[in-house]
């Protein structure tokens, strides 16, 4: 009877798994599925603990754990946050067994999304047989065919950036996450739009086919750039859009001016040189993501219109009185 109750259960969760379409809500899908499917095969009834964390929280528990006043938070000895990272730091992962303190504590790669990058599962569980270890596997196989397929969705055919769609979904709800207590790492986040300069002229020097390869290889350019947890977005056509987690503001300038320079240094094969604009907004979490954007945008168009191939701040270009504050002249968009 226990173990039709406990099919049943199983069965619950792998309804729930697949109800699932927004990728940030997959990690209790999946933490209530290994749950089930575990407890039918592992000799200790409960695993004694089990958590997905990524590199993104751990590095932001590590800085601020000594700070964290949420007594809701239960955190890992810091010793076990110092093992945690030396393995996401291995270039190939597969399942390992560290020794803390507390115990044996299992840690599972998880597949790549924009909630999973460089993320981790973890069981606390003081008896797991390289067979249960293997049905561990099996059901993660299992979990991350599925991921995929939303993954997948999250993302741009060409370029393999995440979608427009995505960047609505999800901003706003990374925002949140991001201030939670026990995660106050980043503080500040910028909003940011990147749009190539003159690119319908390649098209038409070129043909479309290599206007096609500029974008792959730009955004390629981009990921390279970039740091792991930044979002990157193609928004449709030769326009990108970047979201930016800084511990301090200055960052946001070094990471932008390091982007442009390594374009600069870059020869697109055929084109060679391409020079791009870019716009960026400070975002907030009581301002609407869409209402940042739309900063960025005007900052991007105010670098379009004088002279192309740089940087604006919509904020310093506010402060210098080049832009006007539509919230403080109060005018209203009709459309
Ligand atoms: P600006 O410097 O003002 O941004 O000029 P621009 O030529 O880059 O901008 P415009 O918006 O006039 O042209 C964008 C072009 O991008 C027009 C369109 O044909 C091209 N485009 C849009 N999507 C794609 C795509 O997926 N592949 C290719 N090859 N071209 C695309
Ligand atoms: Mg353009
Ligand atoms: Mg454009």
């Amino acid at each position: 009877m226990t173990t039709l109750l406990n099919l049943k259960k199983l069965m619950q969760s792998l309804i729930d798994l697949t109800k699932v379409r927004d990728s940030l809500a997959l990690d209790p899908a999946l933490l209530s599925l290994m749950q089930q499917w575990m407890s039918l095969f592992a000799t200790q009834a409960q695993p004694v603990r089990m958590q997905v964390l990524s590199k993104r929280q751990l590095v932001s528990v590590m800085d601020t754990q000594e700070s964290s006043t949420d007594p809701t938070f239960e955190a890992w000895p810091p010793e076990v946050y110092t093992m945690l990272l030396r393995y996401l730091n291995r270039e190939h992962r597969q399942h390992a067994c560290l020794e803390t303190a507390s115990g044996k504590l299992h840690v599972f790669p998880l597949r790549q999304s924009i909630s999973h990058k460089n993320a981790i599962l973890l069981i606390q569980h003081e008896a797991l047989s390289t067979d249960e270890i293997a049905l561990v596997e099996q059901c993660l196989q299992m979990f991350d065919h599925y991921a995929g397929l939303i993954v997948e969705n999250e993302r741009d055919a060409l370029t393999g950036l995440l979608n427009r769609k995505t960047f609505d979904q999800c901003v706003g709800k990374i925002l949140l996450n991001d201030y939670k207590p026990e995660y106050r790492f980043p503080l500040h986040h910028y909003l940011v739009i990147f749009d190539i300069d003159f690119f319908k002229r390649i098209n038409d020097t070129y043909g479309h086919l290599i206007g096609d390869e500029v974008l792959l290889l730009l955004s390629r350019l981009m990921q390279e750039s970039f740091r792991d947890g930044d979002l990157l977005f193609r928004f449709g056509g030769e326009e990108f859009v970047g979201v930016f987690s800084c511990a301090e503001e200055h960052e946001i300038v070094t990471l932008l001016d390091r982007f442009k320079d390594a374009l600069a240094a870059y020869s697109f094969p055929q084109v060679g040189q391409v020079t791009i604009s870019i716009g960026c907004s400070k975002m907030a979490l009581n301002v609407l993501p869409n209402t940042v954007l739309e900063h960025a945008d005007e900052a991007l168009y105010y670098a379009k219109e004088h002279g192309r191939n740089q940087i604006c701040f919509y904020e310093t270009l506010i402060a210098q009185g080049l832009l006007k504050d539509s919230m403080i002249t109060g005018e209203i968009e009709l459309f």
